[in-house]
């Protein structure tokens, strides 16, 4: 028997959540903050409707709901996102993934009987790292992955250091180590998100299968030429910091010439920065992304020879320093195939994508956890911004999918191993 879930009320959900915690300026619902513990209050009101369920929060400030199954030392299967999100964020970014698994929860708890094995739900805490620059803070500390002297002196906008503003959220960061014990004896993890980019829109779908999120490689780059009065100085005795880099910026955008690479200079300075001078000196961020390693790790190749060449035409010193980093992770096979054959049977089509942005999947599938996650339709492919938005159908075959996906993970996790 199919699990029936109620997509109508997780609309419903979402939008007075949006009415709480949004409105025409965007979410408001930045983590670590009382926006953020108030919204998470108003979810917890929405927890205690359901019967037969305990919540909890972990060392890492992550909330964990469980509904027992009838196997309660069968492991579990965990169905979550986050509720956190960047300031004027949009209304659908990690929380239609929390609504969706509190769909499902409820869909459960009202069946009548158990399910086989037991489900969680998670709301990890700062997926964003809008706040102090470090994404994924909860779910790589559940992970095992977050180093607390890596994050413990981040400073938000007004000087506040990270580790306090997380004491100020009764959470320990040199405790938060601890959370890695909520993954032990997981058989899934399952999370409903918005596609943020253009590709379900442009097929004509309303829910797509990822296979696995890209590996990231960031560079800050200093270009030192030579700074000289712009109105004296001729032409071709110039050591122009900024022609330099306008190279440099072609030169990236050059190497992500594949359709699965992504290649970003979102930041560019400038000295002395005044119009009657020549810039010395010119900083510039990079940030590429591609979900094969290698693909990856030949692109940033590509941009060092091209800086090499750009270097001795120009007559600049270019320097790369490398400031963050992180691999490919790939989904697990069979679910996104189960994902796959889910979602088409539920929404009658499906593509396998891959994510550009990161996810807490991302970090649960690297601590060996199977993992899969599910796209809906994103309107322009446009987030992390007010005019975010999905039309309610594609929600709702988004919901109903995650629905049915984890029936049948929770079903076949039942199974005795043959
Ligand atoms: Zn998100």
């Amino acid at each position: 028997m199919n699990l029936v879930v109620d997509a109508d009320r997780v609309l419903a959900d979402l939008k007075e959540l949006h009415e709480r915690h949004g409105g025409p300026d965007g979410a408001r619902r930045l983590a670590w903050s009382e926006d953020w513990l108030s919204a998470r209050e108003w979810f917890r009101g929405k927890l205690d409707e359901i019967d037969g369920i305990s919540v909890d929060r972990d060392e890492a400030g992550n909330v964990w709901v469980e509904l027992p199954g009838a196997n309660d030392d069968g492991g579990f299967v965990i169905v979550g996102s986050h509720l956190d999100a960047v300031p004027s964020g949009g209304w659908l970014d990690g929380c239609l993934g929390v609504m969706g698994a509190l769909g499902v929860l409820r869909a459960l708890a009202a069946s009548g009987s158990p399910p086989p094995v037991t489900v969680r739900l998670v709301d990890w805490a700062d997926e964003e790292g809008a706040r102090f620059g470090r994404s994924l803070l909860g779910s790589s500390a559940a992970a095992g992955t977050l180093d607390p002297d890596d994050v413990r002196d981040l400073r938000d906008a007004k000087g506040t250091r990270l580790q306090d503003a997380l004491s100020a959220c009764d959470v320990d960061l040199d405790g938060a180590g601890a959370a890695t014990s909520r993954l032990e004896g997981a058989l899934a993890y399952l999370e409903l998100h918005i596609e943020q980019g253009p590709v379900l829109e442009r097929d004509g779908l309303s829910v797509g299968v990822v296979t696995g999120t890209a590996g990231v490689e960031r560079h800050a780059v200093r270009i030192r030429g030579q700074a000289v009065q712009g109105g004296g100085f001729p032409m071709d005795a110039r050591r122009d910091a900024l022609v330099a880099g306008a190279r440099l910026v072609l030169a990236v955008r050059e190497a992500a010439r594949d359709a699965r690479s992504r290649a970003t200079v979102g930041a560019i300075a400038v000295r002395p920065a005044i119009p009657t001078a020549v810039p010395g000196l010119c900083e510039l961020t990079i940030d590429q992304r591609h979900p094969d390693a290698d693909a990856l790790a030949a692109m940033v190749n590509e941009v060092h020879d091209a800086a090499a060449r750009i270097a001795v035409d120009e007559r600049v010193a270019i320097d790369f320093e490398r400031i963050w980093a992180i691999a490919p992770v790939a989904f697990d096979d069979d679910l996104v195939a189960l994902g796959e054959e889910t979602a088409r049977e539920v929404t009658g089509g499906s593509v396998r994508l891959f994510s550009g942005a990161l996810h807490d999947a991302a970090a649960v599938a690297s601590a060996g956890v199977p993992a899969v996650m599910l796209f809906v339709q994103s309107a322009g492919g446009i987030s992390h911004a007010p005019e975010e938005d999905t039309a309610p159908e594609h929600l709702a075959a988004g919901v109903r999918t995650l629905a049915r996906l984890a029936d049948r993970v929770i079903a076949r996790s039942a199974r005795p191993p043959g």
